[in-house]
């Protein structure tokens, strides 16, 4: 399959499908990146024994010269140590501005390698390899960062790549937990823009375990379109791009308030989810029976309330930092029905209370 993600300031293709990885280096040339260009991958230690040499030897037989550094695996690794690592290997290496990062991983490598693409020499090119499901939401749409400890994503920009080379066969490797941590950002696409896409969700993945074949490869394009529809729209977050963020603002409060990789990205935007929708219900007046929601989600394994470690003020703290808000006032993603959200500001004690009630519902 191949699509052209299209933005305000590029264009770019992204191949999809079992054995991908062996276009690249056809992918390559066509991208004027001519045998002999040096090519950094970066990937972590979980992907490096399983992948790392297969996609090393596919670049190494048509004449690139290819470096590689790997990072820890897990949430942790996307800091500023291991951007500043990334940076110094670059340098020994000798990466000039025609060479080409490869990001070989999941969202983690994706973000923390498409950030030093973003700045090394002031930018050079890299290229999204994603081996997660949660990767079809990441490796598109060109916005790289590491985390602070004092908040998610912190401090980033927005580089967009010359191509994504999405593998399916690299995800037959990937534990239940991952599936399931990238299978939140599939539902998150469905309930921001798709209604008829949420209905097939609930109809036809009922558990993990559906979640294979062409189920799978169906729920990851409909999760790269919707994704890339967003960012043809608005790709440097002025406006609807923001709706990306659904189940985020609380998601990413929980991430760096726990420690980073305690729960998976998906797990904390599955909570914050469904909060959006409880805090949804109390701002619109409405009902979306949330409850019936969050018996869906633990369906899959999902955890759906707040880890009783955490302190609610501590999270309102966190997500008054969160990059959507404006002079301290909290502005969440909420659903006005299912395929259609947007943004609404949320005073403070309102949103603690609702936070308070949230911890304690179905107590
Ligand atoms: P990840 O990169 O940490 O991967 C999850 C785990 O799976 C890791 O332990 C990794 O080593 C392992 N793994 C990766 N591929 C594998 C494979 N094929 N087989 C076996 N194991 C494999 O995490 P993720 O869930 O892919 O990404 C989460 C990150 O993405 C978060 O930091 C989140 O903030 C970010 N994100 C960014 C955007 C964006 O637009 N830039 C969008 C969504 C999420
Ligand atoms: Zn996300």
């Amino acid at each position: 399959i191949e699509r052209t993600i299209e933005t305000a300031t590029k264009r770019y293709p992204l191949l999809l499908g079992d054995g991908a990885a062996r276009e690249l280096p056809s992918l390559l040339r066509s991208l004027a990146c001519p045998p002999g260009t040096k090519l950094f991958i970066i990937t972590d230690d979980t992907v490096a024994p399983l992948y790392l040499d297969e996609v090393r030897a596919t670049l190494a037989a048509a004449e690139y010269d290819v470096y590689a550094y790997v990072i820890p695996s897990g949430e942790a690794a996307k800091s500023f140590d291991n951007y500043y690592a990334c940076q110094t290997a670059a340098i020994k290496c000798g990466l000039d501005r025609r060479s080409v990062i490869v990001a070989l991983g999941g969202g983690v490598v994706g973000d923390l390698a498409g950030f030093v693409a973003a700045t090394y020499m002031r930018g050079i090119r890299y290229i999204q390899m994603p081996t997660t499901l949660l990767a079809h939401d990441s490796a598109v749409g060109g916005k790289v960062a590491i985390n602070h400890p004092l908040g998610k994503n912190m401090i980033g920009a927005f580089h967009q790549p010359e191509a994504v080379v999405y593998d399916t066969a690299f995800l037959r490797t990937l534990p239940e937990r991952e599936i399931r941590s990238g299978f939140a950002e599939v539902i998150k696409h469905a309930l921001i823009r798709d209604r008829r896409f949420y209905e097939w969700l609930r109809a036809e993945i009922k558990t993990l375990a559906d979640l294979h074949g062409d189920k799978l490869a169906y729920c990851i394009e409909k999760g790269i379109d919707i994704k890339a529809s967003v960012v043809r729209e608005d790709e440097k977050e002025t406006g609807v791009r923001a709706h990306l963020n659904f189940g985020h603002t609380l998601g990413h409060a929980l991430e760096s308030e726990l420690g980073y990789g305690t729960l998976t990205h998906g797990e904390a935007v599955a909570i914050g989810m469904l909060f959006a929708v409880f805090v949804s219900e109390r701002f619109y007046g409405r009902s979306f029976a949330e409850h019936r929601l969050a018996d869906w989600f633990s369906g899959y394994g999902f955890p759906v309330s707040l880890p009783a470690a955490v302190q609610t003020s501590r999270l309102l703290e966190k997500m008054k930092s969160d990059k959507k808000a404006y002079a301290g006032t909290v502005r969440m993603v909420l659903l006005c029905e299912i395929g259609d959200v947007e943004v609404a500001e949320l005073e403070d004690d309102k949103l603690l209370a609702w936070l308070n009630e949230f911890a304690r519902r179905g107590e």
